[in-house]
């Protein structure tokens, strides 16, 4: 720290780097830099993706030297922790602190086999889904790389603590890019951080752990395909433009036949994987019969499962979810056609954490908010004022 010391004495102290910023070939660059040879980028990755560490003094294998200097000039630093909540089925939500009045939402899910956790690309949305609290709230900026992997690395080391093992034992086994933010609408930092997930010295996740999930973003299905095919959900929500235009905004650029031969693109680079269909179910709109009838001629042959969601409803929505019989109706004609249909399970209930309730608080750069609706309060603050649940940090 001397060297920093020294600088801010003259005034000219520059921010330390932040390295959960810099993928493999970054910190190589920054290696290269200091005359370092790039083995020793792959050491600092496994330090601080694949054991968790933030401190680069216990970096015992690398030279004094480079640990001196990374000290003086570097930080591993992911986003802070607001609030730290857990609701009584064990979901986990955080809400995290990522600069100039944005929070993002965090949520760890887990289950008898596995353990998943859902991260956020962006504060707040620009989409605009009709059904969706984060996208009424409206769009302020994409997250870094730094604030995106960060989620991965705060949620290890903070699951590590409470279970007390170490980072490196991995309790998270499955990612889930469903939060906040449309992932393909942040592209580079999306494909930085999946593969820092499936890389070994890093997190080691199998791609068909990681699930990237879209609205339809249909030029970027086609470059995720080329750049690094990981599992695909693809948020559907209606068999016909007319009814998707007004649900999904987003269609009335990329419409359902440019969404479908998308999908069929996608499954050629891993012919033996299947994209899943998220379709919530909302009552009167999207729910009849006939609807199931039209998406599975939509569908056609494509190798494909359907995951049908529950409505989470918000304040200010005047949308309602269908009744159960509904949606095991609704299920029942799909699983009847030949399909694989689950109906999600809502978790984190009370705590705000199910699909599409994630809003954290975010400053709306598009001021859509308030075009739209000056009186409903934000979710988010709702959610602040209204946990009754245990509140583990800070
Ligand atoms: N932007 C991406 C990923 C985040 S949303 C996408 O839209 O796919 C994750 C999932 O939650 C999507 O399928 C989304 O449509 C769904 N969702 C959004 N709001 C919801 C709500 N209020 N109730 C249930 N599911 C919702
Ligand atoms: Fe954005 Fe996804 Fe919400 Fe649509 S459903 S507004 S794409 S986060």
């Amino acid at each position: 720290r001397v060297a920093t010391m020294s600088q801010s004495t003259l005034g000219l102290e520059r921010p330390l780097s932040n390295l959960l910023a810099f993928d493999q070939a970054g910190l190589e660059t920054l290696c290269a830099s200091w005359g370092e040879k790039s083995f020793r980028a792959r050491q600092l990755l496994q330090w601080i993706h694949q054991r968790g560490e933030s401190d680069f003094a216990a970096m015992s294998d690398l030279a004094r030297g480079l640990r001196d200097r990374l000290g003086a000039c570097a930080e591993v630093r992911p986003p802070a922790v607001v609030q730290d909540v857990l609701a009584p089925d064990q979901t986990r939500k955080w809400l995290l602190d990522v600069g100039r009045g944005d929070a993002i939402e965090m949520v760890y899910i887990p289950e008898t086999s596995r353990g998943t956790l859902c991260i956020s690309t962006q504060a707040g949305c620009a989409v605009d889904c009709q059904f969706c609290s984060t996208g009424k709230q409206g769009f302020s900026r994409n997250l870094r790389l730094d604030e995106v992997i960060g989620q991965l690395w705060l949620a290890e080391r903070l699951l590590a603590q409470s279970a007390n093992t170490r980072v490196a034992d991995r309790i998270i086994s499955n990612v889930v890019f469903m939060g906040m933010g449309e992932p393909l609408l942040n592209y580079d930092v999306t494909l930085a951080a999946l593969r820092l997930m499936l890389d070994d010295r890093a997190y080691g996740l199998s791609r068909r752990r990681v699930t990237v999930s879209t609205s339809g973003v249909v030029p970027q299905i086609d470059r995720l395909r080329d750049d690094c095919p990981v599992a695909l959900a693809v948020s559907l929500h209606a068999p016909n433009n007319a009814l998707r235009d007004q649900l999904v905004p987003l269609n009335r650029k990329y419409p359902l036949h440019e969404l479908r031969a998308a999908c069929s693109r996608y499954l050629s680079a891993a012919p033996r994987d299947f994209i899943t269909f998220e379709y919530v179910m909302l009552d009167g709109v999207n729910d009849s019969d006939a609807h199931a009838d039209e998406m599975l001629n939509w569908v056609n042959d494509l190798p494909c499962k359907f995951n049908l969601i529950p409505f989470n409803p918000f304040p200010g929505s005047a949308l309602r979810r269908s009744p159960n019989e509904r949606i095991e109706r609704f299920a029942r004609r799909l699983t009847d056609a030949g399909f694989v249909a689950t109906v999600r399970r809502t978790r984190g209930d009370g705590i705000d954490a199910a699909c599409g309730q994630l809003a954290g608080d975010i400053q709306d750069r598009t001021r859509r908010a308030q075009r739209q609706s000056a009186s409903v309060p934000a979710p988010a603050a709702r959610a602040l004022k209204e946990i009754p649940l245990i509140q583990l940090a800070p």
